[in-house]
């Protein structure tokens, strides 16, 4: 997953791997990565325990791993094992139901005869009940399931699960609660790693951000089935409705990034990052970063006027296994204290790859640079880049200089204001700069002067189908005219109208932004768009007008190409300033990104451009995904985030946080218009703008978003006396019933210019307490329409429509939900 950025198509990275194992230089983390079974075993029978909502029992022998600094940290289990996991939640029932591909599931159960454990109050439980271990030779079989065990962790999970023992080895602070870490080699489903990590699941490092402090985890590996299967706080905190979240280990707060780029694009550097140490008694923090840039060296040093540095230790296995990256201090940080700590890198191959032409694809975007925390962790950045005289670099904040002496370029970037992350795009551009009055937005556009892979290819494919015109090959349809050729420079104005369109949209809905230059970059990745701070990535194909992509064959891309640039855009204001708190808030960045290319295309196209939009996200919302086993919206509720895409639901994540996500804003648009103003979304307007004011620069949740549009609640949103919108965010946020609308509305004419519309309107396939406001609109020729009134449904139900009005002239239809006012089937 990647995160604000928007893909069509699955253009998986493949990464080639190639280098030396890297050995860690501290001796405690060198005894624990090589502690093996040795030969000491404690006989276990019916030996029954619970980890939340957990519960396990082993019969056989659990094969004790060699001591590290006398403490046994973990054991191989052989026998005959059982387990369940029995979900809390409701929603993490339905999840769990579709990655197991049992539609009636409630608990799973698996047995199991090869385990590993770590878990030091379970091999306390064994001692008590089976004796104190028995002395031996380490068995091959208990041996072999180890490095099976260690196999997974490397090649597939490529996550270092022994940083975090580390944690728990040398980090002083006191957990909540022990470390229960487990991988089970299931029978009936996938092996999976199981978990309760009382700091979190993030800190096990498994390549997710904003997992939310969920402790109790299922996570599978499987190529097919893989996923986090169950993610969700503790039983106990969710019985109390009161999640506890640890806090993060190191709060990064400033960035020096000194990178050179080498003229074969291969990059190294020195990052100093000056941070808040957590948690008391810290000696282990993991740190972000691309597993082929490789740490060279390391030193810390508390902050002060002239550092004082002290080698530190680091961890990053070789880059084709469990490569995750992490620093062990040599004695114990203090809590609140402010730290520098200075890495030195090199050899990153493939942050950087040629694309043709002096043209380069940025990879890595998020941990290029060592950082410990990209998103939810806003911090000031000072760039240097070294690079040859004949290439640019566009970044994040400001340029301060650019100065070139001999063959050496050195660009120096500045971002004052707090950003979640840093990056850059890197190539020949070319500039085109437009400064908007309307909007007081600046946008620079880079286009690449040269001719990149991607435009030889697009201009290989065009000449090809227009010879092919000529011979009469083509069948159907328009293929364009055969001089047509695609060229960089034409692309850049559509990504300055793009930009323009949705500053100014973005500025009536949501108010000015801090920040007021966005630079839009071409990059060479087909079908791929991503957002930085102040920076954007565009696909060449965003740029393609209707014509070439009809000669390209590829006018399914239709969508993407019109809802790209300012999805991207918009995530300016959703995703860098106004940012999800967890992975459970994410549609607050991409549901209201998309939100606003709906509302960009109004602009270009009027309500019909719009409606348009919505029919669109109704049809992906409710259908079924190419492979699916299911319709999108029955894959869960919006707040499942990324999990909504598994094996059974491929398309759900992008159907229900991206579009079901936009179609809540646009719901609460249409109920909360009043038509008695000048411009009936006023109302919306101050909403939207108090939301982005409010929480801008900080972290949201959904229940902030919620009381935000409580203090702006009109009358058709209150349903209940309370005045809150429970209801609201209950049925559509946190549940995923989409409620089947059917309507019979005939009009008839009274006479003296009156009209009678009779009917029924009948709301089916929801909850007994679902409810929505219909609105009704008569339809004129020439397709003007008005809107008439509105219709309170609640459950499943009937409701006769009799009512007689005067009317200018007389109607040609009467439709109610015309404005997709309401999300149904
Ligand atoms: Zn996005």
């Amino acid at each position: 997953m990647s995160i604000y950025s928007r893909f069509i198509g699955a253009t998986a990275a493949v990464l080639l791997v190639v280098s030396p194992v890297f050995a860690a230089s501290d001796p405690t983390y060198t005894a624990l990565r090589a502690a093996r079974p040795d030969g000491r075993t404690i006989a276990v029978s019916n030996l029954a325990f619970d980890r939340d909502v957990y519960h396990f029992t082993l019969n056989g022998t659990l094969h004790l791993l060699a001591p590290v600094e006398g403490k046994t940290s973990g054991a191989v289990f052989r026998g005959q094992g059982t387990y369940t996991l029995t979900p809390v939640m409701p929603e993490e029932k339905r999840t769990l139901a579709v990655n197991a591909g049992e539609q009636t599931l409630t608990v799973l159960s698996d047995t199991f005869d090869s385990a590993v454990f770590f878990d030091t109050a379970l091999l306390a439980a064994a001692e008590q009940a089976g004796g104190a271990p028995k002395a031996g030779t380490a068995a091959q079989e208990a041996t072999g399931v180890f490095d099976e065990y260690l196999r997974h962790q490397k090649k597939d999970l490529h996550t270092n699960l022994h940083v975090r023992l580390l944690r728990t080895l040398l980090n002083q602070s006191p957990a909540p609660e022990p470390l229960f870490l487990g991988w089970v080699k299931s029978k009936k489903y996938p092996a999976a790693f199981v978990a309760v990590d009382p700091l979190g699941a993030e800190s096990l490092g498994l390549g997710v951000t904003r997992l939310g402090g969920e402790q109790t985890l299922m996570y599978s590996y499987d190529d097919r089935k893989g996923g986090f299967w169950y993610l969700s706080h503790l039983k106990r905190e969710l019985d109390q409705r009161k999640a506890d979240v640890y806090a993060a280990i190191a709060d990064g707060e400033h960035y020096v990034i000194d990178t050179t780029i080498a003229p074969n694009a291969d990059i190294s550097g020195t990052t100093t990052i000056t941070f808040t140490n957590g948690h008391d008694g810290t000696r282990v923090i993991p740190l972000n970063l691309f597993s082929k840039v490789r740490l060279k060296d390391a030193a810390f040093s508390p902050v002060g006027d002239t550092p004082q540095w002290t080698p530190v230790a680091f961890i990053q296995e070789a880059q084709e296994d469990d490569a995750d990256a992490a620093v062990v201090f040599p004695s114990a940080l203090k809590r609140g204290e402010k730290y520098l700590l200075k890495l030195t890198y090199a050899g990153g191959k493939d942050v950087l790859q040629n694309a043709g032409d002096g043209n380069y694809s940025v990879g890595a975007r998020q941990s290029w640079y060592p950082n410990v925390g990209t998103f939810d962790d806003l911090a000031t950045f000072d760039l240097t880049f070294h690079m040859p005289q004949k290439m640019q670099l566009i970044a994040v904040g400001e340029e301060v200089s650019n100065t070139v002496a001999g063959n050496d370029r050195t660009a120096v970037w500045k971002a004052a204001t707090p950003l979640r992350v840093a990056g850059f795009n890197y190539g020949k551009f070319k500039k085109l700069s437009q400064s908007d009055k309307e909007s007081g937005f600046t946008v620079d556009v880079y286009t690449n002067p040269g001719t990149p892979d991607i435009i030889r290819e697009i201009n290989q494919y065009l000449e090809a189908a227009s010879e092919n015109r000529t011979n009469g090959e083509i069948g159907d349809g328009y293929v364009g005219p055969s001089h047509v050729r695609v060229d960089t420079a034409s692309l850049a104005q559509s990504a300055m109208a793009d930009g323009v369109n949705t500053a100014r949209t973005a500025k009536a809905f949501f108010g000015t932004m801090p920040q007021t230059r966005v630079s839009i970059t071409q990059q060479s990745q087909w079908f791929f768009g991503q957002s930085w701070p102040q920076l954007i990535y565009l696909p060449y194909l965003a740029f393609l007008d209707g014509t070439t992509r009809n000669t390209l064959g590829l006018n399914g891309a239709k969508d993407f190409v019109d809802e790209v640039g300012p999805h991207e855009l918009a995530h300016q204001w959703w995703g860098h300033s106004v940012a999800p708190k967890t992975y459970h808030d994410e549609w607050i960045s991409e549901g209201f990104s998309e939100f606003t290319a709906g509302l960009v295309l109004q602009q270009t196209g009027g309500w019909p451009r719009y409606n348009a939009f919505w029919e669109r996200k109704r049809q992906g919302i409710n259908e079924r995904s190419r492979g699916a086993a299911m319709p999108n919206n029955e894959a869960g509720p919006i707040s499942q985030g990324f999990r909504l895409e598994t094996w059974q639901t491929p398309g759900a994540y992008d159907a229900i946080v991206y579009s079901k996500g936009a179609y809540i804003l646009h719901m609460l648009r249409m109920a909360m218009q009043d038509r008695t103003k000048k411009n009936p979304d006023e109302p919306f307007m101050a909403m939207m703008t108090d939301f982005a004011t409010t929480y801008a620069g900080k972290n949201v949740t959904t229940a902030d978003f919620q009381h935000v549009v409580e203090r702006h609640i009109t009358p058709a949103l209150k349903l209940t006396a309370d005045g809150k919108l429970d209801w609201f965010f209950q049925q559509w946020v946190y549940g995923s019933t989409v409620p089947r609308l059917t309507q019979k509305l005939d009009v008839a004419d009274a006479g003296n210019g009156k009209y009678r519309i009779t009917g029924t309107i009948q709301q089916s396939e929801v909850t007994d307490n679902f409810a929505v406001v219909v609105p009704i609109y008569v339809y004129f020729d020439k397709g003007s329409w008005a809107r008439l009134g509105a219709l309170t449904l609640i459950g499943n139900k009937t409701e006769n429509v009799n009512l007689e009005l005067a009317l200018p002239r007389k109607p040609t239809k009467i439709v109610a939900n015309a404005m997709h006012d309401v999300l149904t089937k």
